[in-house]
This record gives structure tokens, C-alpha cells and sequence, in this order.
């Protein structure tokens, strides 16, 4: 195997590059560069009537314009789905998926169940071990991968540490639709294998996700890749970062005059620090920069010290 490095950057495009999907977008650069790896860029376009051309276009210009160059040609998640479908029903014939004809009704009944008990809802796996004789007539199925029943899933995480999750608490989540279109977790854990993904740098809101697809690589025998879960970014009062702080698109940046340097390094510095140092040269950045730096607390993204860097 080859130890090349390899990390992407997999914005949903429905909307204009947003300053936390520019700092995701930067850390996987800065991690990128200073190992001499590669960082790919995916558009996860799955969800066509979210998606579109315009936003996709957009994010390919705040990347531009902040001087975050990827390697390649972007990939459309969307052109792949075949490749998606094929590996469910890979892991289908390899019995580690079924396929799962439970109605509406049922799941809604299972969804009750958990409520009145107080539990999340849970799949409860009843068409895990049914034969295929069984399947009602007409009724296309969805394809469930069979999830580990006990034990936990680990989650190694370059800036979290080890996050553990209860088996109990993932179900046999749905990787195929019954229209035959992948779900999202299915679709991200086949692109990353295939596109040969050796670090994801995700926002942290990512984290459960992380469990699931590390279950869907072990079923596969993929191995799973270094994984760094970064804080969400808070407005300068510690709120969720929102409109109300400012302005949350770079394209706004961009058009207020400020220089791409500035907003590179504001953005450098949102989580990250080396030192003292304020003001950083792209090349320092990229020979300082070390995911283990990053913190566990959520970043603040503060207007003014945004202004003084520009000044
Ligand atoms: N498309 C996802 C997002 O925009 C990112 C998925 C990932 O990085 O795995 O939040």
C-alpha cells in the first residue's frame, strides 16, 4: 500500500461556501501540505432537489478566491451512486446486509415502542435472519447493513481522543433505498474507500456519523482513516455561530474588499493556534500546522479580530 496522504474536502453544495466549511476546507489543506499529500474535493450532490450547479459553482470560487487549490477534478457523489448500489448488494450477498421489508406502519410502531420506553428509536432487526422466502409480494426493500449487536464501536480521533459508542445504540441502519439510491452514510464511506481517503478533518457535528461508517468499513474490510472531528465554530458571545454575528458566507468577505491572506489566516487561527504568533505567512502555516494543536472547544469566530488582520 502506498503512504501517500491523502485527505478531501466534501462540501453538500446548497448554499454559498460557509466560514465553517472554509476552515474545514483549510485544515484539510494545511494537513494536506505539510505532509505532502493530496487534498481531493467532493460534492456531495446527492440530494438533488438541495443541490444545485449554482452552489456548487460558488463553493469552487470561495475555494479559489482563499487560495485552497485541490487536487484533481472535483468528484460528483451523484455520478457514483451505481457504484453504491453495487457495493450494498455486495455486502448483501456476503451476508452482511439484508434486505428489510418492514411497512411504514412497523417502523412507526418500533418508533412508539422506544418513545414509551423512553429509549431512541432503533430498528429492532426483525427481518435480520428472515429467509428470503418470506418477503411479501411487490414490496421493494431496503437494504440494512447487520450492525454489531454488542461490544462498542471506537472512534480514534486525532483531536477528540477515543470516543466510544454503545453497539447498542446503532442499529442496522438503512445503506440502500428501496428506489435503489444510496443513503448518505453509505454513499461517503464508498467514496472515501474508492477515492483512497487516508484523513478525514470534519466539523464535529460529524461525530456519530463517524461510528456508523466506521461499522460500514469494518463490514466492508476497508480500512477506516484517521479521523480529526473539529469544533463547530460560536459567535464571539459563545452562541452557535448565525447570521446575527455577521456575515457567514466568504463570498461577503470577498465582496466587503477583504484580502484572501486575511481570511486565510482568521480562519487559520479559529481553533488552531501556534504560539503567539497573530499574523502567519501561508508558508509558516503550512509548516506549523499539526491537527494535534487543534482545540476541543468550540472556536469564536470574533468580527473584530477579523478586521484588525485585514487593516
Ligand atoms: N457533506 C457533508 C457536509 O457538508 C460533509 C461530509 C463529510 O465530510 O464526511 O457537512
Amino acid at each position: 500500500m502506498s503512504d501517500e496522504i491523502v485527505l478531501r474536502f466534501a462540501p453538500s453544495p446548497t448554499g454559498y461556501l460557509h466560514i465553517g466549511g472554509a476552515r474545514t476546507a483549510l485544515f484539510n489543506w494545511l494537513y494536506a501540505k505539510n505532509r505532502g499529500g493530496k487534498m481531493l474535493l467532493r460534492i456531495e450532490d446527492t440530494d438533488r432537489e438541495r443541490s444545485s450547479d449554482a452552489a456548487t459553482a460558488a463553493i469552487l470560487e470561495g475555494l479559489d478566491w482563499l487560495g485552497l487549490k485541490w487536487d484533481g477534478e472535483p468528484v460528483s457523489q451523484f455520478s457514483r451512486v451505481a457504484r453504491h448500489a453495487e457495493v450494498a448488494h455486495e455486502l448483501v450477498a456476503a451476508g452482511k446486509a439484508y434486505y428489510c421489508y418492514a411497512s411504514p406502519e412497523e417502523l412507526t410502531e418500533m418508533r412508539e415502542k422506544a418513545k414509551a420506553e423512553g429509549k431512541p428509536p432503533r430498528y429492532d432487526g426483525r427481518w435480520r435472519d428472515r429467509p428470503a422466502s418470506d418477503a411479501p409480494e411487490g414490496v421493494r426493500p431496503v437494504v440494512r447493513i447487520k450492525a454489531p449487536l454488542d461490544g462498542e464501536t471506537i472512534v480514534d480521533d486525532l483531536v477528540q481522543g477515543t470516543v466510544r459508542f454503545p453497539n447498542k445504540d446503532l442499529d442496522d441502519m438503512v445503506i440502500l433505498r428501496s428506489d435503489g439510491t444510496p443513503t448518505y452514510m453509505l454513499a461517503v464511506v464508498v467514496d472515501d474507500h474508492d477515492m483512497g481517503i487516508t484523513h478525514i478533518i470534519r466539523g464535529d457535528d460529524h461525530l456519530t456519523n463517524a461510528a456508523r461508517q466506521t461499522i460500514l468499513f469494518n463490514a466492508m474490510g476497508w480500512a477506516v482513516p484517521k479521523m480529526a472531528h473539529i469544533p463547530l465554530i460560536h459567535g464571539a458571545d459563545g452562541a452557535k455561530l448565525s447570521k446575527r454575528h455577521g456575515a457567514l458566507g466568504v463570498e461577503a468577505y470577498r465582496a466587503m474588499g477583504y484580502l484572501p491572506a486575511a481570511l486565510r489566516n482568521y480562519l487559520a487561527r479559529l481553533g488552531w493556534s501556534h504560539g503567539d504568533d497573530e499574523v502567519m505567512s501561508t508558508p509558516d502555516m503550512i509548516s506549523w500546522f499539526d491537527i494535534k494543536d487543534v482545540n476541543k472547544g468550540a472556536a469564536r469566530f470574533d468580527f473584530k479580530k477579523l478586521e484588525a488582520l485585514n487593516g
